[in-house]
């Protein structure tokens, strides 16, 4: 059962007195969650949640998964850290399956302990392997917190230094919903992303090492560009010899339900030559990594290793977690359960003038949110949903580009049900219309 905590007031007095400022906390009233099930997690006055945000898209299969908790608690009884200067085998038994799985040929698997870590990884491989420290990323963009990772997230409101190891070239594809291409359709948009990123490549000085994209953008609001736009960038890319990084640290693993990578819906020009993951495979477990050529891979010259990355304890959760979503085929779960509750989500926000778009794939779902009946964002109505949506036990999250914070992100365990898809849609549909009156909008309570 629920175990019962700390009086969260209390504790947020103590997080605020010792934590950094810049480390943002969900709701009014902070939530303290201390258990979890299923798709269910508990706060420490008890009250149940159904959880459509996984801890940021981090609980892949389920909240305490018996397969994933054995498989850790085992291996913790053994030992939970080695070094990779000896042997250890769930390391190379997750590698080879992570390298199988990756499309990319003769790959080659760096495990990391975060996304940040893996991306700056990739682009430190990149800017070896190419000799040169340009980088091509989408404008809102995120790849992580580290230096470099930050050096390169389009995304200022993610950035929080302007100072960066590299020269970044930032180039459209990542949001066409808003701005100069708004009125576009897929193929004209993905026309003019294209002649976007030959334009800045013929004013840009010496060799670019590579661009790095969120199949769909995470912090960004759960935009897409249209399938097929990376394919274009690619073989533009490819005339440069520049190295195309997909950042799958959101997008891996079935979550797009279509497809088991983001890049799969870019697959026309092959598959890129590096692919960072983290978040999901661990099922909560710090597990980040790289995939790249063997050529791109082995292109160092000294050596380098990462503490822990790779530990065992992390890797018997990684393996244990990754059976059990190809043994019950989740990405079919996410395609199936994600189409339904796409469609209710768009049903039930219908006549709502606060709803600008219900957007998304599999179980990577996005609500934009605008004041009713404009264009403008609104950070205050993805505020009331919050709040409404938690009143009812309902956990989502909140995103968006440009600063606005005006999307909603629903992203749950791989594992949700039917019978939760509808409850969620039932929550958030009352929690939208009280936002929708709140704000002087049109809806019948
Ligand atoms: N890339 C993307 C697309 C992400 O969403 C994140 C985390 N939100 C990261 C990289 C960084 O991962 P981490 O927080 O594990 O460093």
């Amino acid at each position: 059962g629920p175990q019962r905590g700390i009086p969260p007031h209390e504790l947020h007095a103590r997080h605020r007195a010792v934590l950094p400022d810049w480390l943002a906390l969900y709701y009014q009233r902070p939530l303290e969650i201390t258990h979890g099930e299923g798709r269910h997690v508990w706060d420490a006055e008890g009250n149940r949640y159904l959880d459509l945000f996984g801890g940021v898209l981090t609980t892949m299969t389920a909240h305490a998964l018996p397969e994933v908790t054995k498989a850790v608690s085992e291996q913790a009884e053994r030992i939970l850290h080695t070094s990779t200067l000896y042997l250890n085998r769930p390391m190379v038994d997750l590698a080879e399956r992570i390298a199988a799985l990756s499309g990319i040929p003769d790959a080659r698997v760096f495990f990391t302990a975060s996304g940040s870590e893996a991306n700056d990884t990739a682009l430190m491989l990149a800017t070896a392997y190419r000799q040169s420290n340009q980088v091509l990323a989408l404008r809102n963009s995120y790849h992580g917190r580290s230096f470099s990772a930050v050096g390169i997230t389009g995304n200022r409101s993610w950035s929080p230094t302007s100072l960066s190891p590299f020269h970044t070239l930032y180039v459209h594809g990542g949001v066409r919903t808003r701005g100069p291409f708004a009125h576009l359709d897929d193929a004209e948009f993905t026309a003019a992303c294209a002649e976007d990123l030959e334009d800045m490549l013929g004013q840009t000085r010496g060799s670019v090492a590579a661009l790095i994209a969120e199949p769909v953008q995470g912090i960004g609001g759960f935009t897409a560009p249209p399938d097929g736009l990376l394919a274009a960038f690619r073989e533009i890319l490819q005339q440069h010899g520049i190295l195309w990084i997909s950042d799958e640290v959101q997008t891996g693993w079935g979550r797009t339900g279509d497809h088991f990578w983001g890049w799969q819906a870019h697959a026309a020009a092959g598959p890129p030559d590096m692919l960072t993951f983290a978040k999901g495979i661990g099922n909560g477990m710090s597990i980040g990594g790289v995939v790249a050529r063997a050529e791109v891979m082995n292109c160092l010259d000294a050596n380098s290793f990462s503490t822990f990355g790779g530990s065992p304890v992390t890797m018997a959760a990684g393996n244990a977690n990754l059976t059990y979503l190809l043994e019950h085929d989740l990405q079919g779960n996410a395609r199936r359960v994600g189409g339904l509750l796409l469609e209710r989500l768009r049903a039930v926000s219908a006549g709502l003038g606060i709803v600008r778009e219900v957007r998304g794939r599999g179980l990577m779902l996005g609500i934009e949110l605008v004041l009713p009946g404009t264009e403008d964002p609104s950070p205050e109505a993805a505020s009331i949903v919050l709040e409404e949506t938690r009143a009812h036990g309902l956990l989502i999250g909140r995103a968006g580009g440009h600063s606005t914070n005006s999307v909603l992100r629903i992203a749950p365990p791989l594992t949700l049900t039917v019978a939760e898809a509808e409850e969620a849609a039932t929550i958030l549909e009352r929690a939208l219309r009280t936002a929708e009156i709140e704000l002087g909008g049109k809806a019948a309570p």
